[in-house]
């Protein structure tokens, strides 16, 4: 059975327009997968550590028959292929940032993967590059995505076209 997901991208390392582009790519031929939809490119301010180069950011939107485990190995696996290290913080600054936000409608709560992303709901930089994929969506636990927009401002995050 095939499942929608949604994947944000984030990188703020070695031109990260073109870890997005080619990791966008990348994610339409992962196996028993294929594209849907992409989301534009957003810039936005980093959390954490001010003295990190800003993120581009975007959202894609996927259909496949990958269970959430096996997913979630195949986006560490793309990560580390664009030379990301682990260094064990979060926010640190990355060429290359997959993180599984939907899998389908299920709440999964692991020590390695909770879906919904737990902090999606708080994020622009999701919020704003998800809401151009769907009309509207139930974010189980969350709340429903026009709800979590009106109470997020957009604040510093900007569309890269618009530059
Ligand atoms: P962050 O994205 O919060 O900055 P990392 O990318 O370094 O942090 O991820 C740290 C860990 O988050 C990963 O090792 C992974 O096991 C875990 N994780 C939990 N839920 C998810 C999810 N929905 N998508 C991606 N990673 C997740
Ligand atoms: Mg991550």
């Amino acid at each position: 059975m095939s499942v929608i997901v949604y994947i944000a991208l984030g990188s703020n390392l070695d031109m990260p327009v073109n870890h997005i582009q080619r990791a966008c790519q990348e994610l339409g031929a992962l196996p028993q997968t294929r594209s849907l939809q992409y989301s534009r490119l957003y810039q936005s301010v980093p959390h954490g550590s001010a003295d990190q180069p800003d993120y581009i950011n975007a959202v894609a939107e996927l259909e496949t028959r990958l269970p959430p485990s096996e997913l979630l190995s195949m986006l560490q696996a793309l990560e580390q292929a664009h030379g990301r290290v682990h260094s064990g913080e979060h926010w640190e600054p990355r060429p290359l940032d997959l993180d599984i936000l939907m899998y389908g409608d299920q709440q999964i709560d692991g020590p390695n993967l909770q879906i919904p992303h737990p902090y999606m709901a708080e994020r622009a930089f999701v919020l704003y590059p998800l809401a151009e994929l769907v009309t509207d969506l139930n974010i189980p636990g969350y709340g429903m995505l026009s709800d979590l927009l009106q109470a997020c401002p957009a604040g510093e995050l900007v569309l890269l076209n618009e530059l």
